[in-house]
């Protein structure tokens, strides 16, 4: 036969653990059972949205595992692009006497006096 240790019969009980229930009992029983119903209904409320919430997350989840591959090709596709970098007009800028790419950050030349 199983043992179950969750339901104790009352007669188990020490006279001091009787005393504290009976104690606990009362304090629950403070409020009226319309407010101890609204409550319930609250907590059974915020349960609902806590579980949605996790759904929302699994589906979070499922959508980053999808993003990051394709963030992975972005990566390995802006390093080739740096490395084989035409240098495109747009994105040449002049700043302090050298000229830049900003999008391979390579300083194309210095500018001399007689360019300008
Ligand atoms: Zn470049």
């Amino acid at each position: 036969m199983k043992k179950n240790n969750t339901h104790i019969k009352p007669c188990q009980l020490t006279e001091e653990e009787m005393q504290n229930n009976e104690l606990l009992d009362k304090i629950s029983e403070l409020s009226d059972r319309g407010q101890r119903t609204a409550w319930k209904r609250k907590q059974k409320n915020i349960e609902d949205l806590i579980s949605s919430v996790e759904e929302i997350e699994d589906q979070l989840q499922t959508l980053q595992a999808k993003k990051l591959p394709l963030l992975d090709q972005v990566s390995s596709l802006r390093s080739e692009m740096v490395d084989t970098c035409i240098h495109p007009r747009e994105l040449l800028v002049i700043h302090n006497n050298l000229i830049k790419c900003k999008f391979c950050e390579k300083v194309i030349r210095i500018l001399n006096v007689e360019d300008k």
